[in-house]
């Protein structure tokens, strides 16, 4: 994980220039595809200097002319590529965290990524009387990580859950 780093603002013409030349403008209400650097994953990366930032980061500040830092900018539409400032939204890592469970996407737990089908499969296997032992041997994950995953708290709900990790 990386840290979230403020934007080194004010963006000169030629920066914008170049983010610009990444994707088209269209229609506020699809979504504009990143054609630059993006990871596996299909996150958009832009370069500036030494520093790679995510750019519906880049995107965000540049039609709100101000840093969304220390904030997370998370997507209405679900697509990492998207720079559709009206897609994206303002929230803490807590909100992101949430939001990415909700559509499915896993959270860390301790050290371990919980995905949603996993929860579902231990709920099933706990509905049908399996000891839980077996169940963490199943997926291997620790007892405290599968209670965790099942009751909570998530990892959003706990205050000393670090704000600045990630994206
Ligand atoms: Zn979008």
């Amino acid at each position: 994980m990386s840290k979230l780093r403020p934007l080194p603002m004010p963006f000169d013409a030629s920066l914008i220039n170049r983010f610009r030349s990444f994707y088209a403008e269209g229609d506020l209400e699809v979504c504009w595809g990143w054609e630059g650097a993006a990871t596996p994953r299909g996150r958009g990366h832009f370069g500036i200097g030494d520093t790679t930032y995510y750019a519906p980061r880049i995107a965000y500040a540049l039609h709100h002319g101000s840093d969304p830092h220390p904030y997370h900018v998370c997507h209405t539409c679900d697509n990492p590529r998207c720079v559709n400032p009206k897609h994206l939204w303002l929230g803490t890592h807590a909100d992101n965290m949430r939001d990415r469970w909700a559509k499915g996407k896993g959270m860390t737990q301790g050290r371990r990524k919980v995905w949603q089908k996993d929860v579902e499969g231990i709920k099933r296997l706990r509905a049908e009387g399996v000891p839980w032992r077996a169940i963490s041997a199943r997926f291997g994950i620790g007892l405290t990580t599968i209670r965790r995953a099942l009751k909570g708290p998530y990892p959003w709900e706990t205050s000393t859950y670090e704000q600045s990790d990630s994206q």
